[in-house]
């Protein structure tokens, strides 16, 4: 019998990975803080839950994608978590970007309570969470990866286990440190090449097929010369992720050097109450920073990706 499947957090990414499970004909209950996020998806055809423990008790697989680590402890251990309503037998797989660590403590509380765990964090942004192309990092037990992956191959184009619980966020850290440093060494040169009196199109398509090309300079960098700043991730959303590398690196004894420096660039934005176009102007190489202000925990961002 097809199991029954639940997910947990509609944001930017959940809403569309969400969607893709539905074409997928999955038999899916969703839950959603904010409960009015979760109408699209019952209009769609997805059952809702009034907790996550109410998922849980009327599913079998138990996707979440919340923000930080205290979001994802609160919504599978928390007073309402999945933890009090999952039967023995269940499997949780975290897609969200969180601490490796607090990962292989979250498992090890659920398998106490007879409930499997994947992390599956990904990369794509919120392009690849719509049209299902996103790329999954996977840790945890190669059975749990079978179970799961009929759904991940609905949310995503590539799937790879990179080891046992915990890898999976592990590898999405490397994943953001070439995301921050590509974005800084896309806008460097950028930057040099204005000042230079170079055409910018013309450079990026010279230097782009070669050694020096990257996804970022390819895709964010003619965005910034055509001033394109819609957004694609939001400040805080990165600044999350460079904390959780920072966090990593400390335990591993890995030295950071340009991570740490894209850290504290982000946190001068944040304190400028910086905006969308704030970023996109300070990182542009056609015009020098100029801070609008804006409240801060709202700031986005075009140039990065998750
Ligand atoms: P988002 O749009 O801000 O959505 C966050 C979701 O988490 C919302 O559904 C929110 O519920 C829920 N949530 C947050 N805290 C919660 C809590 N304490 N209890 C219950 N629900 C809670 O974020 P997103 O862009 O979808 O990102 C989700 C995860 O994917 C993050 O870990 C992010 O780093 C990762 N990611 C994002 C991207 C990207 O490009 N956006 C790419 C790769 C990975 P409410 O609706 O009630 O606020």
């Amino acid at each position: 019998m097809p199991e029954r499947v639940g997910f947990i957090g509609l944001g930017i990414m959940g809403s569309g990975m969400t969607h893709n499970l539905l074409r997928a004909s999955v038999d899916l209950t969703v839950y959603n803080r904010t409960p009015e996020r979760m109408q699209p998806l019952a209009d769609a055809g997805a059952a809702t839950a009034a907790s996550p423990a109410g998922l849980a008790a009327s599913t079998d697989v138990v996707f979440v994608c919340v923000s930080d680590t205290p979001d994802v402890e609160a919504v599978l251990l928390g007073p309402e978590g999945v933890i009090h309503g999952a039967k023995p037998g269940s499997l949780v797989v975290d897609m969200s970007t969180i601490s490796p660590r607090a990962t292989r403590r979250i498992a090890k509380r659920l398998a106490e309570a007879g409930v499997a765990m994947l992390d599956a964090p990904v990369s794509g942004g919120s392009e690849g969470a719509a049209k299902g192309t996103l790329s999954i990092m996977v840790g945890g037990d190669q059975a749990d990866l079978e179970r799961a992956r009929p759904y991940l191959e609905a949310m995503g184009s590539t799937i790879t286990h990179v080891g046992p619980i915990g890898a999976g966020q592990s590898c999405k850290l490397v994943n953001q440190i070439l995301v921050v440093v590509n974005m800084l060494a896309a806008g460097e040169a950028l930057l040099f090449a204005q000042a230079a009196g170079l055409d910018l199109d013309r450079t990026i398509e010279a230097v782009a097929g070669g050694a020096a090309g990257s996804w970022m300079l390819s895709n964010r960098g003619p965005q910034a010369v055509h001033r394109d700043w819609r957004p694609g991730f939001t400040i805080d959303l990165q600044q999350k992720d460079l904390r959780l590398v920072l966090e990593a690196a400390d335990e591993t004894g890995a030295p950071v050097l340009a991570s740490s420096t894209v850290f504290q660039l982000y946190r001068t934005l944040q304190r400028a109450g910086a905006a969308s176009s704030a970023l996109a102007r300070s990182s542009s190489p056609t015009t020098a920073t100029a801070a609008r202000p804006r409240r801060r925990g709202s700031a986005r961002g075009p140039p990065g990706r998750g």
